[in-house]
């Protein structure tokens, strides 16, 4: 397939080249030029405009950062949609919202371009292995055509189609605030249970092993609690954007969310104290420090090692 890909960061940067590695034509624009070194290494053609993505694509390829850099590549000055061909297809794999989709694709039905929400999950890891969740919204036709493209990036597996246009991004959201309420709740959980004087090892087993496990609690913390990983390979500030959209959402569709609405705060927080480009899980080192505690199992140098006289 001839394939235009714009954002080449964390996520489309690796999904790009998963795209190249199957065979597909790809033509690449980034506003960081030097973003697509790699892809132009292996084949890309780098685009000097968006139009210049379009007039080499049938199918285009969005991954960036906030619905407001999605509108601004789609609907601005010189943007994508007045440039894509009549029976053209723009898949937006950001996670972004259904309000912005809704905008674009009011334009872009009379013009026969088919619109997809496509966002994923599985991290930096999941794309460079090309083994990313994927979550599309749209036509059943439409999903089955670009099938090819997606599993280049994906598992074929869970490569699933969710629902009508906006439905990718409303389940991406929702992942990402639960799995956000997870890592909040086992912080507090941790940090609490090792402070009582429960040794962490034992702590963290006998939660595994009981009813109020998880699978954030059987794998995801355990890049923090072996390495003092907080995965950086997701930004803060990506996190609280996702939080806002999600609670923005739930106040949309009229539900109240308390425990989301606190989660969203304590993620703002994690930023405030340590930066935008702090990772995902740095909200964990908040409970760390106001227990006065590092929360290591003793694989790593430390098992919940006093930090703090
Ligand atoms: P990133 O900030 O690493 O990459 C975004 C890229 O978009 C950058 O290379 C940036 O230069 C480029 N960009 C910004 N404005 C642009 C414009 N106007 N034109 C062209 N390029 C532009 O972000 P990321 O971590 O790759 O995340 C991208 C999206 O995927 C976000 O919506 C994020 O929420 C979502 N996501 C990220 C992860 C993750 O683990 N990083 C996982 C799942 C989903």
């Amino acid at each position: 397939m001839r394939i235009g890909f714009i954002g080449l960061g964390n996520m489309g940067g690796p999904m790009s080249l998963n795209l190249l590695a199957a065979g597909h034509t790809l033509t690449v624009y980034d506003v960081r030029k030097e973003a697509a070194a790699e892809q132009v290494a292996q084949g890309a053609r780098l685009a000097s405009t968006i139009a210049e993505v379009a007039g080499n694509s049938d199918t285009v390829i969005t991954m960036l950062p906030t619905p407001r850099h999605v509108e601004q590549v789609l609907l601005g000055d010189g943007g994508l949609l007045a440039a894509m061909a009549e029976g053209s297809t723009w898949i937006d794999m950001s996670t972004s919202v259904p309000a912005v989709a809704d905008r674009v694709r009011a334009q872009a039905e009379p013009l026969g371009i088919r619109v997809l929400d496509a966002p994923v999950s599985g991290m930096a890891k999941g794309a460079r292995s090309g083994m990313l969740q994927i979550f599309v919204g749209g036509d059943g036709e439409d999903v089955a055509r670009q099938r090819p493209a997606l599993e280049a990036m994906g598992d074929p597996e869970r490569i699933l189609h969710v629902g009508p246009h906006g439905a990718g991004y409303a389940v991406k959201l929702m992942i990402n605030l639960l799995w956000f309420c997870h890592l909040v709740a086992t912080s507090e959980v941790l940090a609490v249970g090792t402070k009582a004087g429960v040794d962490l090892e034992v702590l963290h087993r006998s939660l595994v092993a009981s009813p109020a496990t998880s699978n954030f609690l059987q794998s995801d913390v355990l890049s923090v609690l072996h390495h003092g990983d907080y995965d950086e390979s997701f930004a803060m500030s990506l996190a609280c954007k996702d939080l806002g959209l999600a609670v923005d959402l739930a106040r949309e569709v009229g539900v109240p969310v308390e425990l989301s609405a606190l989660v969203e705060q304590v993620y703002r927080r994690g930023r405030a104290a340590y930066g935008d480009l702090a990772g995902e899980m740095i909200p964990m080192k908040l409970y760390e420090d106001v227990a006065g505690l590092e929360l290591r199992l003793p694989t790593s140098q430390s098992a919940a090692r006093e930090v703090h006289p």
